[in-house]
């Protein structure tokens, strides 16, 4: 008998018939004699529709409000899912994030996970029944609050309570068959990974792929928590999400995999680009501006600063972030011009990010040529360049973003003779 951790996502709770579907794979799970704790998201595009709402009433939303709002979405599918699996014969309880001890420090739609004291969870499980927690929310314990963990956020929920219950395995069913060496959505001849090392899916999720949340991914990997991607429409294996020193499940099968020096290729059209022109080209003038950058609030992802006229003395730093942080820190900047003597302020939200990421990269030369030749075999002009140590990264417009995604596929050889296949959801 194990005990095992799945989570249900948005698309696979969308509506009665969904909810249903799931009801049946968590009571198979139990019949199966195992101990089951289930983290379900809002349904279908719930919390969407709740921003949009909030967003109609209030141009900025007070963040603690929007919490309480956000967090009823998965109110309401944890109850229907608990109703749906008694209605089926079995005992389930519903809790709330903060029920299920759920402790986050108290960042507003952002909260970060710092305790877990799942005493309810153990008294219902050695109780027999089936446990079912709100995915995404938390409770702080200064402010007495309910917190969100950011859009995702139920990924991080499940592996946060596989960790504090020492689950055998995190399942995240969503609807696609695993994950892929693309979005499926936007290649279809992506193909289904049998595992991924964390570090590599890290990556992955930091640069577009949202099959799982970066932060659960993270915390998974601190934890040792293995995580199984799988699809809640099929029967099939999905992917395991394999950190240090963890055996791969399935090579007992004898299905031992050659590495692929690239995993996958990601698209993001989440960034936009600012542009500082006429920077004076003197020491702290870098620090001055990303001082600013950060106390508005936003992240910033690739910097690139131009060599500075001679005949000026100036220079034009240029950087990317998020596009929902993008007019609080040009306002940020713009209220400082005169006193950090910059010319002029550009603003870009049309631009792309494809990533391309391998741990293959560290011991294999020539993977960044590849990337360069099959771009400029399509004409696409490269805008920034960025790398790490397994991942290069560029921007590009944001037209021409998915047309460069299949051409660097298929450069990396990564395409599959089989299609892939999307259940639902509709990719918001
Ligand atoms: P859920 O609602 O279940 O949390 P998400 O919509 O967050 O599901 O994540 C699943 C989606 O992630 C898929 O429908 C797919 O479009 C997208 N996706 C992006 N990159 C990948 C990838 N590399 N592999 C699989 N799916 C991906
Ligand atoms: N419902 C939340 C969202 O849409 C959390 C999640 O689904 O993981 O972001
Ligand atoms: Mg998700």
């Amino acid at each position: 008998m194990a005990l095992i951790v799945q989570k249900y996502g948005g698309s696979s709770v969308a509506d009665a018939e969904g909810i249903k579907r799931v009801a049946k794979r968590i009571v198979d799970t139990r019949r199966a004699g195992h101990d089951v704790v289930v983290a379900v998201s809002a349904m279908g595009d719930t919390t969407d529709e709740l921003l949009d709402l909030a967003h109609e009433v209030a141009p900025i939303p007070a963040p603690r409000e929007l919490d309480m709002l956000l967090s009823s979405g998965e109110r309401i599918s944890m109850a229907l899912l608990a109703m749906t699996i008694h209605s089926m014969g079995f005992e389930a309880r519903s809790f709330t994030g903060s029920q299920a001890g759920m402790i986050t420090d108290s960042h507003h739609g952002k909260a970060r996970i710092v305790d877990v004291t799942p005493i309810r969870l153990r008294e219902a499980l050695d109780e027999g029944a089936i446990v079912i927690v709100a995915g995404f929310q938390g409770f702080n314990r200064d402010t007495r609050d309910i917190t969100t963990l950011g859009r995702g956020g139920s990924d991080t929920t499940a592996v946060a309570l596989a960790a504090a219950l020492k689950a055998d395995v995190c399942e995240i069913y969503s609807d696609v068959d695993g994950i892929y060496s693309a979005d499926p959505r936007v290649i279809p001849a992506a193909r289904k990974l049998d595992h991924i090392s964390s570090e590599e899916m890290l990556e992955l999720a930091a640069n577009g792929a949202k099959v799982l949340y970066i932060r659960a991914v993270e915390y998974a990997r601190r934890q040792g928590v293995l995580i199984h991607a799988r699809s809640t429409f099929s029967s099939a294996e999905g992917t395991y999400v394999l950190g240090e020193g963890m055996d791969n499940p399935r090579e007992s099968e004898g299905a031992v995999m050659e590495e692929p020096i690239v995993a996958g290729v990601t698209t993001d059209l989440s960034q936009a680009k600012i542009t500082i022109v006429g920077v004076p080209d003197v020491p702290g003038k870098a620090a001055e501006i990303f001082r600013i950058v950060s106390k508005s609030g936003a992240n910033v992802d690739m910097i690139v600063q131009n060599v500075s006229a001679a005949s000026t003395g100036r220079t034009d730093i240029s950087f990317t972030l998020s596009k929902a942080d993008a007019a609080a820190t040009l306002k940020a900047l713009a209220a400082e011009k005169s006193d950090i003597g910059f010319e002029n302020l550009l603003h870009d939200d049309q631009i792309g990010k494809l990533s391309v990421v391998g741990a293959g990269m560290r011991t294999h030369s020539g993977v960044s040529e590849i990337l360069f030749d099959a771009l400029s075999t399509t004409g696409i002009n490269i805008e920034m360049i960025s790398t790490s140590e397994i991942r290069i990264s560029v921007v590009l417009r944001g037209s021409d973003l998915t047309e460069a995604a299949l051409a660097v596929h298929t450069a990396y050889g990564l395409d599959s003779e089989i299609e892939a296949v999307v259940h639902a959801g509709t990719g918001r």
